[in-house]
């Protein structure tokens, strides 16, 4: 969804003007790993709680299927905290690195950070194989405003980082967003879960997903409804397996 706008802006931007940190300001040293970030500033990131913990709060939002053994997410996976709850400087700024990805047409920003993503979670949870990622949709609307899906962006770092492994391909057409709806904003909790359900459904090549392993890719986890509903439609889809990778756990 990059469009030749953004990415010739971001070149020619790139050339003129040394590159400063977007959290922090500083200049960045010539051939730092970053085009975006300082190491102080990715040093202090907070990291998300344990799959455990991330997994304890969403089988409470989905009291019965839990009982019933039937949550269609094996796992749930997170690399940063950008909690409230947090009053660390490192928390604050991972919330304002993810406005920045979905609302300042910084795609690459996604890609890279996608590629941090995808090396930790090789190096931590490598037993962990897929055949397939698939980034959360976005409505096809607010891609056109946003310029890009922020999910499909980390999802094409994360493919990069986890190809030295083994052969993985990235799936976009295999569920989507319905309908452009109500900001989830002013829907109370169930509302918002119904909601959900209806608009996140198999999408054009959903056949393709059947029988495969899949790593759903977001930036951010809250409880785990969003993905939840994603892995549902997955499932329905035929998939064998899915699990899901956030940025951070909000
Ligand atoms: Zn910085």
């Amino acid at each position: 969804m990059r469009d030749a706008a953004t990415a010739s802006y971001e070149s020619i931007f790139s050339v003129l003007a040394p590159r400063h940190c977007v959290l922090c300001q500083q200049v960045l040293p010539e051939k730092h790993w970053s085009s975006f970030v300082c190491q102080a500033c990715f040093d202090a990131f907070p990291p998300a709680p344990p799959s455990e913990s991330i997994m304890a709060v969403y089988r409470k939002q989905f009291p019965a299927e839990s009982l019933r053994n039937e949550l269609p997410l094996g796992r749930i996976f997170a690399r940063f905290s950008m909690a409230e709850s947090l009053e660390e400087q490192g928390a604050t700024a991972m919330r304002h690195l993810v406005h920045l990805l979905k609302y300042h047409r910084l795609p690459s920003l996604g890609v890279e950070l996608g590629a941090i993503l995808g090396a930790w979670q090789m190096a931590h949870e490598a037993h962990h194989s897929y055949d397939a990622l698939v980034p959360v949709p976005l409505h096809s609307a607010r891609a056109r405003e946003r310029g890009y899906n922020q999910a499909e962006m980390l999802c094409n770092g994360v493919a990069s980082a986890m190809a030295h492994g083994s052969v993985i391909c990235r799936e976009t057409n295999v569920i989507r967003r319905r309908n452009y709806t109500l900001s989830q904003t002013f829907l109370n909790a169930k509302e918002r879960a119904t909601n959900l359900h209806n608009v996140i459904v198999r999408g054009k090549e959903a056949e393709r997903i059947r029988g495969k392993r899949v790593l759903l890719v977001d930036d951010v986890c809250t409880t785990g409804t969003t993905l939840h509903y994603c892995a549902l439609a997955l499932k329905e889809a035929g998939a064998a397996h899915v699990d899901a990778l956030a940025l951070a756990k909000a």
